[in-house]
């Protein structure tokens, strides 16, 4: 499961301090040790660590926790609301356009989940929010893609744009955009190339993408099992092209959780949803509260 050895660490900790009736400077410096020491180990960037450390010793030496009835209890309440700050606070809700077509990119690294994920966003789309999606197949890179993606499309019976793999992705997602507004889709959502590193060619083509129309969202696709990987090709799709969000993938296995812990501070950009497993139905909405409780136990 995801995040359990930081949850069974972080659940320690706070075993120690919940029954305590008075809370000193000590006790939460020794807290604070093992909380980093949790988040260090569960693979979450430095930097992001030691700014929710600084966060959490401020406010629960703080005045109100002293004279509190219950201390224990009021420092892990701090720590559940930091670490919801920390992944964002609130739920990030899709921004729709005013004027349909919405248009939603999906970026990212080959096998990070893109296809996949641009499949089971449709089917949200359509099922939770009632929308008529045409998923438009721009990877022409990874010849399997298009396929893929029609195939997906299928299962899902969602209308798939391609023009097969001989064609610029720009003018794929032109000619589709087009055809969303002869049949009146509400939301065209593109699966754009993913290659095995950022390149330049790679930044351009997305560019380029988002020159036809602005974009309302640009998801970025990141594998969770990639750790602080993931948050460094977060960092330069953002400053390469500007995302509007992240989609963590591959949440269903084992990841540490970094990446899900980190992201958010280091792109100000939020997780909007997060993948659970292989499946159409596998994408969940994110919720920072939750995750935290989550990981609290
Ligand atoms: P792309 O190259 O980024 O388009 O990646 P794909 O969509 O082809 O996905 C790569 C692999 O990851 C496939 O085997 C997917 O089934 C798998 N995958 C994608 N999302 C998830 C997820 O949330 N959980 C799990 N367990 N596997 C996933």
């Amino acid at each position: 499961m995801a995040f359990e050895g930081l949850a069974e660490r972080l659940q320690g900790t706070i075993n120690k301090i919940k029954g305590k009736g008075k809370v000193n400077e000590q006790d939460v410096k020794e807290m604070m040790r093992e909380v980093r020491f949790a988040l260090i180990e569960a693979d979450v960037n430095l930097k992001v660590v030691k700014t929710f450390i600084k966060k959490v010793s401020e406010r629960a030496v703080g005045q109100d926790v002293m004279k509190s009835l219950t201390p224990g209890q009021q420092v892990i309440k701090i720590v559940k609301d930091e670490l919801t700050n920390l992944m964002g606070g609130e739920q990030s809700p899709i921004k729709f356009a005013t004027k349909p077509p919405t248009v939603i990119m999906m970026v990212g690294l080959q096998g990070a989940g893109k296809t996949t994920t641009t499949g089971k966003l449709a089917n949200v789309l359509r099922k939770k929010y009632n929308r008529k999606p045409l998923l438009v197949a721009a990877d022409v890179y990874r010849p399997a893609a298009v396929q893929q993606l029609q195939t997906l499309g299928k299962q899902l019976s969602l209308p798939v744009f391609a023009l097969g793999t001989d064609i610029s992705p720009v003018e794929i997602v032109r000619q589709a955009l087009e055809k969303a507004k002869e049949e009146h889709h509400d939301v065209v959502l593109v699966d754009t190339a993913g290659r095995l590193h950022i390149d330049e060619n790679l930044m351009q083509e997305l560019k380029d993408i988002r020159g036809l129309k602005e974009p309302d969202e640009v998801f970025l696709v990141v594998d969770a099992m990639t750790g602080q990987d993931a948050v460094n090709v977060a960092e330069s799709f953002n400053e390469a092209v500007g995302i509007t969000g992240v989609i963590l993938t591959k949440l269903d296995g084992d990841t540490r959780g970094g990446a899900a812990l980190s992201i958010r501070s280091v792109t100000e950009k939020p997780i909007k949803f997060v993948g659970m497993g292989e499946k159409m139905d596998a994408l969940e909405q994110f919720h920072p509260e939750r995750m935290a409780s989550r990981i609290l136990g």
